[in-house]
């Protein structure tokens, strides 16, 4: 079967090429790939930053953003052929940690997990692919292809419940949330927001065209320019840029009480303000800054039953580009006018 493969830390090694059918030991449900969406973390891992092959091997299968249909489910599964399923990504460390062990590889405190597509473990992006009947997640059929967008939406859904968790500490009744950057993760964060009732704002830098489009068709506010400019102050900010200057003006300006949670991972840039102005904003208004990423089955779980409530057409506008796996050379370069790119195998 052909594949889209990497050699990691090794720019330029992508390859979409024969490799074997999928090892039994990699899972008993057998799945034929319908599509698979491309990230940040792809882009990374394609560009040699980034990415771990499986023991003793050389090459790894890319791809953790998946949508499939079962072909064979195996002898111990409740799947039915014909099923769309979506694999989560991340395995329990082998130790385990007291959180793999208790079912919370996305809170591993050993950094020992592995990630399909990312690190040791063989991603997605193959015609078809093996997984453990308790690490496929069945997709509502309704959604189609806009299933492929099930991982990024548990990603977020994980964040929204850490808000929430640590937002039970005091008297609290979020009506605010703001969503910084408007890409995948900020659109999908904000369409969940949407859903639960808040009144959502969304902020970005470019100040026309889809994104600001998709934000007023969900009801929400959309904003271009500093945080600090806002004319409120946020219950709630998910932070999805990573970006330093967004990050210190984000905690400057959460309201009393409220959350700061990030989801984007940036590194380097230049410091806005000194970190002690920082902390103080967040001290004297008792504010939390909490750091979310990956997600478990729980928010798996809950990202299939949210994203069957959004809107379809609304989704499907979040797909900017499809592309054939022969292509993914296009598909992992970054144009200015995507939101999500997809590349597609077969048809549901
Ligand atoms: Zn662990």
């Amino acid at each position: 079967m052909k594949a889209i493969t990497v050699e990691p830390k090794k720019p330029g090694t992508v390859r979409f090429e024969d490799i074997p059918e999928p090892d039994v030991r990699e899972g008993s449900v057998l799945v034929e790939a319908i599509a698979a969406a491309v990230c940040g973390t792809d882009v990374e891992i394609a560009e040699g930053k980034y990415g771990w092959a499986p023991p003793g091997k050389t090459r790894l299968v890319l791809g953790h953003e998946s949508l499939g249909r079962v072909i064979d489910p195996g002898p111990n599964s409740s799947f039915k052929k014909g099923d769309l399923v979506s694999g989560i990504v991340r395995r329990p460390d082998p130790v385990p940690c007291p959180n793999c062990a208790v079912g919370e590889a996305d809170m591993c405190r050993n950094g020992q997990y592995t990630e399909r597509g990312i690190k040791e473990i063989h991603g997605f992006m193959s015609e078809r692919w093996r997984i453990e009947p308790e690490y496929a997640v069945k997709v509502d059929p309704a959604l189609g292809i806009l299933g492929v967008l099930l991982e990024p939406t548990t990603v977020i859904i994980k964040a929204l419940e850490q808000v929430l968790a640590v937002g039970q500490r005091a008297f609290w009744e979020p009506k605010t949330v703001l969503v910084t950057g408007a890409g995948p993760i900020g659109l999908l964060a904000a369409g969940v927001a949407s859903l639960g009732g808040y009144e959502v704002h969304v902020l970005d830098r470019v100040e026309s065209g889809l994104k600001p489009d998709l934000v007023r068709a969900l009801g929400a506010t959309y904003h271009s320019g500093s945080v600090l400019d806002l004319g409120f102050e946020p219950d709630v900010i998910v932070e999805c840029t990573g970006v330093g200057s967004v990050i210190g003006d984000s905690v400057q300006k959460v309201g009393a009480g409220g959350v700061v949670c990030l989801t984007g991972v940036g590194a380097g840039g230049i410091a806005s303000r000194a970190v002690a102005d920082v902390a103080a904003a967040a001290v004297l208004k008792n504010n939390v800054i909490v750091g979310s990423v990956n997600a478990n089955k729980r928010h798996w779980y809950k990202a299939n039953d949210r994203l069957g409530r959004l809107d379809r057409k609304w989704l499907s506008r979040l797909i900017t580009r499809y592309e054939k796996p022969e292509n993914f050379k296009y598909a992992l370069e970054r144009k200015p006018d995507d939101i999500k790119v997809v590349i597609q195998f077969g048809e549901v």
